[in-house]
Parts: structure tokens; sequence; C-alpha cells
């Protein structure tokens, strides 16, 4: 199915091809383009020896289902990876991911960095059965050797990192990794596929949360696992014993989501990219957190590893008082206050990382704003933001300098 014969040659078709094609099957369902959202449980056999034969496509809702099946092949094409499964939210894929790889007296690396969520999963869930975790620098490169414990079983990535876009050197750490039998996992929400293919790089387990990007549209929360072939039945088993399903309607919007996925960031990159250049010109602004941009310190390791950035970066203002910041956000008519991202709409949040990092520190010198760019003209953002501006210095010229 990816490949298509061309006068004898076999050509490999585009990942854009693959996201408009991947997992649709219009003959199967009367011509039409996409597969509809099958509802149902219960799976009739027609005889005692089907049943018990197992010779349907589909035995019961919970094990599979078309509309269900259209995405995970999709995610699967995408991936490059031997197969999908799908959970109900971004953090359920991650804990699955965990749950699958790691058992009592395991020793787990977590990068520091990240998504705050997934340090629970470690801290109050792995913990309690039996799994110790380690945090380690986002930028440890070769160093995570030293890390390394007999009973280290993985190790998580999650790159750019939470909030704050450090870029790790993960040829560096999934070489090491593979020396010593070691399983990579990664959390690839940022890139996505289309930006940097965990897989291709020789890590074991690559996650989404389909939430984002996949999704698009800022209307269903779903979490997306592949894995290699040293992983995949493993980790199949372990999703169907822990019982988890999707809804056809969430699958069904992941799925349309997705076969718009290259155009949606395409446009989320070039506006970030704008939006991102002209913070940096801006005095209200102390730094800017894109790996895109040249004088980010990973953008060396970025421009190596990653086909592109997406429409997620944070940026640090020069010191200013809360109220000043707070009013900034609040004059922002275009960028919604909210958490997530990866839909069509822009975000801001204000954020703070400095209270559950633990093996780096946060200290940026200046509150920190994580913007998400949407699809709207890039010049409206801007405006947007130059009168946010114009109420920051109000209302921090208004109060005693903090300078
Ligand atoms: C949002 C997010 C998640 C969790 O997804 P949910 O659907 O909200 O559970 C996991 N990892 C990263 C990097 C995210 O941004």
């Amino acid at each position: 199915m990816a490949e298509q014969s061309e006068g004898g040659a076999v050509r490999k078709r585009s990942v854009e091809t693959e996201l408009v094609t991947a997992g649709r099957d219009p003959q199967r369902f009367d011509g039409f383009v996409n597969t509809p959202i099958v509802r149902g449980s219960t799976v009739l056999s027609a005889t005692v020896a089907d049943l018990e034969g197992h010779t349907g496509r589909y035995s019961y809702g919970r094990r599979g289902n078309p509309t269900v099946e259209t995405l995970e092949v999709a995610i699967t094409r995408l991936e490059g990876g031997a197969g999908t499964v799908l959970t109900p939210s971004g953090l359920s894929a991650v804990s699955t991911a965990l749950l699958a790889v790691l058992e009592a007296g395991d020793h787990l690396l977590m990068v520091d960095t990240a998504y705050q969520p997934t340090r629970r999963v470690c801290n109050e869930v792995l913990r309690r059965y039996g799994i110790e975790t380690t945090y380690y620098d986002p930028l440890v490169a070769g160093g995570i050797e030293e890390l390394l414990r007999p009973n280290t079983r993985a190790i998580f990535l999650e790159s750019p990192g939470s909030q704050s876009f450090e870029i790790q050197d993960v040829p560096a750490i999934v070489d090491i990794a593979r020396k010593r039998g070691i399983v990579t996992l990664m959390d690839n929400t940022w890139a996505t596929p289309l930006f940097f293919r965990p897989h291709d790089f020789g890590v074991d387990v690559s996650i989404q949360a389909g939430t984002k990007y996949v999704g698009g549209h800022s209307d269903l929360n779903l979490g997306t696992i592949s894995a290699n072939e040293r992983l995949w039945r493993r980790l199949k088993l372990v999703h169907g014993d822990l019982g988890l399903t999707v809804a056809p309607e969430d699958a069904f919007l992941a799925a349309r989501g997705l076969r718009t996925l290259a155009v949606r960031l395409a446009h989320h990159q070039a506006s970030a990219l704008t939006v991102a250049h002209w913070l940096e010109q801006r005095p209200e602004v102390k730094q800017v957190l894109h790996p895109g941009l040249p004088r980010h310190p990973g953008h060396a390791i970025w421009q190596r590893d990653f086909t592109g950035s997406s429409g997620l970066f944070s940026f640090i203002l020069q010191p200013a008082p809360k109220a000043a910041v707070d009013a900034f956000l609040d004059s922002l008519e275009l960028f919604g206050l909210g958490y997530s991202w990866g839909g069509f709409e822009s975000l801001a949040i204000p954020f703070d990382c400095s209270s559950y990092r633990s093996a780096t520190t946060w200290a940026p010198g200046g509150p920190a704003i994580r913007l998400h760019i949407g699809l709207e003209d890039p010049a409206d953002l801007l405006a947007d933001l130059e009168q946010g501006f114009g109420t920051l210095a109000a209302v921090r010229d208004a109060q005693e300098p903090t300078r």
C-alpha cells in the first residue's frame, strides 16, 4: 500500500499523500469517502462455528471497530511503526506505554522537562507498583550512560521540553539505550511524525497526544501509541488487558483532523516563526524559546534532526510586575487563555516550572508565557500582541518600577 509501481520502479509515497489515503477503504462502505461512525459493543456471528472460530473481522466492540481501525492504520503509516493503539487521552497514552514496558523493580529514566502530568504518573502511580524514576537533564546527551543502573529498563524522552523547549540529542541517547537493551519511549506531540519520526531514530515507542495536532480542532481528547517490531506485541497485549477503548466519534474526528495535518502544520509553522522573530525584536521580551530560531541553544540539533517546527513556543518577558503581565494577557483578543493547544486557534498561558522540576533549575529571569499560534492571519496576531504590550507598559509604568 505504501508503494506504487511507476514504470517498473517502486516509488515510496510521500507522507502528505499517506495522510490523505491511509486507513480509508471506500469500497467497504458503499463508496463513501470516510469510514462511517460505527457504534457497537456486540458483534453477531451467523453460526456457533463462526463464533467459536473467530471467523469475523471483528469480535467485540472493545477489541476492534472499523472507525477506530481507520485511525489506527493511518497513524501507523504516519509513524512508520509496526502498529498503533489508541487511548482516551494523551496522558493515558503515556501511562499505558509506561505500564506496557515496566514492571516491579525496574528503574525508569524520565526527562526532567516532560509534560508535568507525566511526572505524576511516575511519582504517584508507578512508584506504588515498585518502579523507581530518576529525572535527567534534557541536555544530558551521551551523559545518560552515567545515570544507568543494572535495573534501568526504559528511558523516556520528550523533545522539545514541555514549556521550556530544550532540544534533546535523541540519537546519542538511543545509541546508548540500544547497546544496553534499554527501551526508549518518546512523547512526540510537539513535532508530530511529520517533523520528527521517532521510529526512524530507533525510538521503540512513539506517543502523541492526538488531542493536539492530530485532532487539530480543540474538540476531543485522544492518545496514540505506536511501537516498532520490538515492542508491538507487548504494547497491544497490555493495552487490551487494560481494557482501553476510544469512542468511535472521537476516532472519526481525529481521522478527519489527520487528513489536513500537513497543510495545517505548514501554516502553524510559518506563522509561529513570524511571531517568534517579531517577539525577538521587542524591547519587552528578554528571550524567545523557539528551537527554529538560530539563537536558540538547541537550534543546531533541531536543524539536524527535525524537518520543521510547529505552532507552540514560549517567551520570557523582561522583569515586570504580575499585574502588568496579567493585564497584557487579559487584553489579548485573539489569544484565548486556556490549556492544551494544537487547535486552529491561538492561545496564551503564563507558566512557571520552578516548583516541579528536580534535575534542572528553572530561573528564566522574567515572567514566562507560552503561545500557541493558530491559523489566524499572523498580521492580526502581531497587532493583538502589540496592543497587549501597550497595556503591559501602561500598567507597569503606573506601578512602582521593579528594575
Ligand atoms: C497535552 C499533552 C499531553 C496529554 O494529552 P491529554 O489529551 O490532555 O491527556 C501529553 N503530552 C504532551 C506533550 C501534551 O502536550
